[in-house]
């Protein structure tokens, strides 16, 4: 047995192969159907890719309309993408399309490389934003889930070698060895996800408590979210840390202009066609969203894609607020201001400032217009105890 696979089966034992650990070197694989422009979609996943941690050395695009059974990606290419990983010395390849149990495994045996999908890669994504318990429990519970029937079955391989064993019973292959643990891993994550329920209502009391409006910023993968928030919520870490990093680790305290605290929430971010098993795994991350007094979306308007991205947005913030509950007011930063260059910059721009209001055009990483922006959330802040309640949409 190569070194390589028994990486994988040491990895798959643990249910964790099919996670990006971070610093993997990649090569990107996307699939677009004959005719269709496959540079935003490129463009995306190297971002999702690098945003779960991925080193990105090479990506390469197939056209095609229906996925090869066998290896979503026709044979031809298979043996092309390996050639490419072998040149750039890549151990995992990542789809950014989803794969069946079938393909994926199939595909991985074929190359000897980890294997990765789209909402593997989604999945690992939430997992590094999940900042409270419950809704990392909920992440890696939708992970195991996926997991479940992607498990390779090694046993053979194993016994033929006489490489790991470990405590396994007689006659139990290591294939139903992991299955078990996983399903065993299944039910304590439901069971201390009802307790991580109770906490949430710990972490509320809190907030009431501390009688802070709090503020969520979203918005798509990439655009600046996690760079605001460091702008945004900087001078005044450290009292919020003691406070909530137990709780939340994505949320902290800062100073508006009118000298009122608040409360800022860094969030996940928005991405296209999210798959629908992933939906709750995505919501559990959202509780920030849901409570906030005030909504700011970050936009990356030096994207070409910045009209797309704006749209998904919306999509998802009418996904979240679905019921007859007053919504929060939304703010818009449309940031990398500093990476507007050409005309064709501007006029796109200003054609984004035109259709969203109120707007701000900032820049998160040169500080450019910050102070404008928390001018405009503090105007567009509630007055705490004014029309918002923190439980409106329990
Ligand atoms: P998130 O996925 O929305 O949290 O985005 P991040 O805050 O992680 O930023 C994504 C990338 O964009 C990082 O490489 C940032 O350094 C970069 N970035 C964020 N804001 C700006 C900005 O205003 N200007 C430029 N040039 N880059 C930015
Ligand atoms: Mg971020």
């Amino acid at each position: 047995m190569g070194r390589g696979l028994k990486r994988l089966v040491i990895e798959d034992y643990l249910g964790e192969r099919a996670r990006i650990r971070g610093g993997e070197r990649a090569i990107l694989v996307e699939v677009v159907p004959p005719g269709v422009e496959p540079s935003e979609r490129l463009a995306e996943l190297v971002a999702l890719a690098e945003t779960a941690g991925a080193q990105v050395v090479a990506t390469t695009v197939q056209r095609r309309d229906r996925p090869d059974p066998a290896t979503y990606i026709g044979k031809g290419k298979v043996l092309e993408v390996q050639e490419l990983a072998r040149g750039y010395g890549a151990d995992t390849l990542i789809f950014g399309v989803e794969l069946t149990p079938a393909q994926a495994r199939n595909l991985e045996e074929f190359t000897g490389l980890k294997i990765i999908d789209r909402s593997q890669l989604i999945l690992d994504i939430f997992a590094l934003h999940a900042g409270t318990k419950e809704a990392a429990l909920a992440v890696e519970l939708a992970q195991l889930q996926y997991l479940l029937p992607r498990l390779r079955g090694w046993g053979q391989a194993l016994s033929d070698t006489g490489g790991i064993v470990g405590t396994m019973g007689p006659g139990e292959t290591r294939l139903e060895q992991s299955r078990r643990a996983i399903r065993r891993r299944i039910q304590t994550i439901l069971r201390e996800l009802k307790e991580a329920e109770r906490a949430r209502d710990v972490r509320r009391s809190r907030r009431r408590r501390l009688g802070l409006p709090q503020i969520a910023l979203v918005g798509y993968t990439n655009s600046g979210k996690s760079t605001l928030f460091n702008a945004l919520a900087k001078a005044d870490a450290l009292v919020a840390d003691q406070l909530f990093a137990t709780l939340d680790t994505k949320v902290r305290r800062m100073l508006l202009p009118d000298g009122r605290f608040a409360l800022l929430a860094d969030t996940v971010g928005f991405i296209r066609d999210l798959p629908p098993q992933l939906i709750p795994a995505f919501h559990a991350t959202l509780e920030a969203v849901r409570e906030a007094l005030l909504i700011v979306v970050v936009l990356d308007v030096s994207s070409p894609a910045a009209s797309t991205h704006l749209k998904v947005v919306r999509e998802v913030l009418a996904g979240i607020f679905r019921g007859p509950e007053p919504r929060p007011p939304l703010l818009y930063a449309l940031n990398k201001m500093d990476l507007l260059k050409t005309p064709a910059d501007w006029a796109r721009a200003e054609e984004i400032l035109g259709e969203v209001q109120p707007s701000v055009l900032i820049s998160a990483k040169t500080g450019e217009n910050l102070g404008e922006l928390r001018q405009r959330i503090s105007e567009l802040l509630p007055q705490r105890n004014a029309s918002f309640t923190a439980s409106r949409y329990d």
